[in-house]
């Protein structure tokens, strides 16, 4: 088969060499077997199993895992059947039976009874041969999926056997069940079909055919069954603690190696990559910390400043993700780390995604250094040509020593005299090019700090930026209130229009906020625009004044429209989610999210962060339609139950998977075949200890019994993106 390598041709002698060559290379073993040498596939069955499953190999085949697993120890009663059971099995006699229809419609059906009643099983292939095979007053064991069709339940093609002593016997109660597909199961492979395959394959598994992956020294400290018994169990466990077992060895040697990448990244950084070493608080620092700070630090915010200043005094390059609630003062954090770099005679500048914002930290830095001689730039896509030239030169002399800025930072453009810091804020916008960049604008990279309010369950936090230090500020400002949070149906919107008066005449602002979502933004924008004519109804000028900001504005008119409500010339802000980042407004105190069953849990979140930012009680006003699915649902009560970013973070991976979070997609979490990240986080926890308790004492792998390690981390994860370059 070799020789069919198109462009090559060897002689006997040499093609001999290659093949060897390749089977030492590859290690092709039992498992490398090509599907269609299983017994009873052939070479029809395989095309579609590769077609369909991807599975090329026995390998492919004992890793398509069961998704779920059936009891079939369980009867059940005709008259207990529902709708939402998947499977069901009954014991009884068939009553009658009939071939009826023509032609194409022709079908055995046999109405089948237990002491509860009746339900029809119906034929459509082979049914004379059922019809011979099958007696009525009989005592059957059936086995299928009900439909419910007109009223009545019956079951097509089910499994049907009689039942003897012996066949309840062996039934187990953890009958494995596999995906298959509509083109698979033509073909007799669905999960029935697979499940014979998995036999065949199973029986014929021997020890020596699996090789164990896991030292036994990870495997008696954490009691886990060996990778033969554990491929096994998994496809037909006796009883439930093989399967437990099973499940649990398979799911943790998935996230040990992904752990054990990770943390061995981070060493390898460690031990070849250079950091400055900041080594002194100096005069900008102490200045600013006695004269300028006009409050006193929460002490999470003093115990992560300590953590980034041991980073950076430390001679590594630090990577430090910042996670801090909206409103936690993450801001506050990153300007006090920026002055240790000039004190130390860096540079330090600061991403943000969007232009308002960028604006905006501009705005707080100079506020904050007011009189302190330390020259601050503001780069933007809207800077001038002059403004940029100015910019530019002033940052390769030195004189600038902190720039604030959007993606205009990252051009080629733009270099540094010295630069020894790089904040990015709200990172998840960025993508893995763009950090990368910025690493590369000084010879050795700078020390990265990444700042994210996107709250990230602590299980994804430690596969997605496991490589990454992380620090966290879980504590808010003093004197903040808990905003209040309400759901309201349209039959509210009057007395929720009420409501906003009063707020207003208290002095409050308030936002009411539009989804936007790309594929209906036509309609969107109508809803939007409604909206707004509506609001103008109930809120005439001149004693009302609203401002609207949403994407179809140019950067000037939104520009201006901001600044009309930051200088409380207008007390509603209209806009679709553009504000849905930093924007910092204390006086804004109300958030009304319209259509609010359209917005992720996280996107909740965040819009509902951009009030509660003063000492006034705030308030989020949820609306939505009457018709609420159950996710919507249980999106607006976890928003009215709590405030706590990381709680709902749990909910939203819980709803969503970790497929549709951020960042997820680059991270390798996606490949995780058991192994879920919204349900083992216990299984994460150990298997991380696990690999760092490895790294500890053998950090380049090399000891005999972690030999094993070495190999298949270089055969795993070949084309994982190397986080390394990207924090
Ligand atoms: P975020 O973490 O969302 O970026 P910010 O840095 O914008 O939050 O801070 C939110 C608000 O809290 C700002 O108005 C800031 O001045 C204020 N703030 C930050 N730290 C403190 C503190 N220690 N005490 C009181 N107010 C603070
Ligand atoms: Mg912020």
């Amino acid at each position: 088969m070799f020789q069919q390598h198109g462009c090559i041709n060897f002689n006997r002698e040499v093609d001999y060499n290659f093949r060897y060559k390749l089977i030492v290379t590859f290690r092709l073993t039992m498992l490398d077997t090509p599907i269609e040498y299983l017994k009873g596939i052939g070479p029809q069955r395989a095309e579609v199993l590769k077609k369909e499953l991807r599975i090329f190999t026995y390998r492919d085949l004992l890793t398509h895992y069961p998704f779920r697993y059936v009891d079939r120890t369980k009867f059940h009663n005709i008259n207990e059947i529902e709708e939402d059971i998947p499977f069901i099995q009954l014991k009884g006699v068939i009553e009658r039976m009939e071939i009826v229809g023509q032609k194409k419609g022709k079908r055995l059906v046999a109405v089948f009874r237990d002491n509860t009643g009746k339900i029809e099983l119906v034929w459509f292939k082979g049914y004379q041969w059922m019809a011979d095979k099958l007696k009525t007053e009989t005592k059957y064991v059936v086995f299928g999926k009900p439909t419910f069709f007109n009223g009545k339940v019956n079951i097509a093609h089910p499994e049907i056997e009689s039942a003897t002593a012996a066949f309840i016997d062996q039934q187990s109660a953890f009958q494995a069940v596999y995906s298959s597909t509509e083109k698979l199961k033509f073909r007799g492979l669905d999960s029935e079909g697979i499940r014979r395959m998995m036999r065949v394959l199973t029986q014929q598994l021997q020890p020596q055919h699996i090789e164990e992956n896991l030292s036994n020294e990870v495997l008696s400290d954490h009691q886990l069954v060996s990778k033969y018994d554990a491929l096994k169990q998994i496809h037909f466990p006796t009883n439930a603690k093989q399967l437990k077992d099973a499940s649990l060895r398979l799911k943790f040697e998935e996230l040990f190696y992904i752990q054990l990448r990770l943390l061995k990244l981070n060493k390898v950084r460690a031990n070849t990559i250079q950091g400055f070493v900041f080594s002194r608080v100096g005069k900008t620092f102490n200045d600013f910390f006695s004269n300028h700070l006009p409050f006193e630090l929460t002490g999470a915010q003093k115990r992560v400043l300590k953590e980034i200043r041991l980073d950076m005094g430390s001679g590594r390059q630090m990577n430090r993700l910042v996670q801090g609630d909206v409103g936690s003062g993450k801001t506050l954090v990153a300007l006090m780390s920026m002055l240790l770099a000039i004190d130390n005679g860096f540079q330090a500048c600061l991403m943000a995604p969007t232009e308002i914002l960028a604006q905006q930290h501009f705005q707080t830095f100079k506020d904050l250094l007011q009189d302190m001689d330390l020259k601050t730039e503001l780069l933007t896509g809207s800077s001038s040509t002059k403004e940029r030239k100015r910019i530019h030169a002033s940052l390769m002399d030195g004189e600038t020593k902190i720039l604030i800025g959007t993606h205009a930072l990252i051009e080629d453009k733009v270099k540094f005299q010295n630069i020894g810091l790089v904040v990015i804020d709200e990172q998840h916008r960025f993508g893995v090019e763009q950090r990368a960049k910025l690493r590369a604008k000084n010879i050795n990279p700078p020390h990265m700090l990444i700042m994210t309010a996107t709250p990230i369950p602590r299980t994804l936090a430690m596969t997605l930026y496991g490589d990454l230090d992380t620090s966290l500020i879980d504590e808010m400002p003093p004197g903040r209130k808990p905003i209040k949070t309400v759901h309201y149906m349209e039959n509210k919107r009057l007395a929720m229009f009420g409501f906003l008066r009063e707020q207003i005449a208290l002095g409050r602002q308030i936002y009411i906020v539009y989804p936007l979502i790309q594929e209906s933004e036509k309609l969107d924008y109508q809803n939007l625009q409604q909206g707004y004519d509506n609001l103008l109804l109930e809120f005439p000028p001149p004693q009302y004044q609203v401002s609207i900001v949403h994407g179809k504005l140019t950067n000037e008119q939104k520009e201006f429209e901001m600044q009309r409500f930051i200088k409380r010339e207008t007390q509603i802000m209209v806009a679709t989610t553009v504000i849905e980042v930093g924007v910092n407004i204390p006086n804004a105190s109300v958030m009304v999210i319209e259509s609010a069953e359209r917005f992720g849990l996280s996107q909740l979140h965040q819009l509902r962060g951009r009030v509660g930012r003063g000492a006034e009680q705030s308030y989020c006003i949820l609306m939505t339609g009457y018709k609420l699915g159950r996710d919507s649902k249980l999106r607006m009560e976890t928003m009215v139950r709590t405030n706590d970013g990381f709680e709902i973070s749990e909910v939203d991976l819980k709803l969503r998977g970790p497929g549709d979070i951020e960042g997820t997609q680059q991270s390798g979490v996606m490949d995780l075949k058991l192994a879920n990240l919204a349900q083992d986080g216990q299984i994460l926890q150990r298997a991380r200890q696990a690999a760092q308790t490895v790294l500890d004492e053998d950090p380049d792998l090399v000891m005999d019994k972690n030999k094993v390690y070495q190999h298949h981390l270089s055969v795993q994860h070949k084309n994982r993106p190397d986080w390394s370059k990207v924090g």
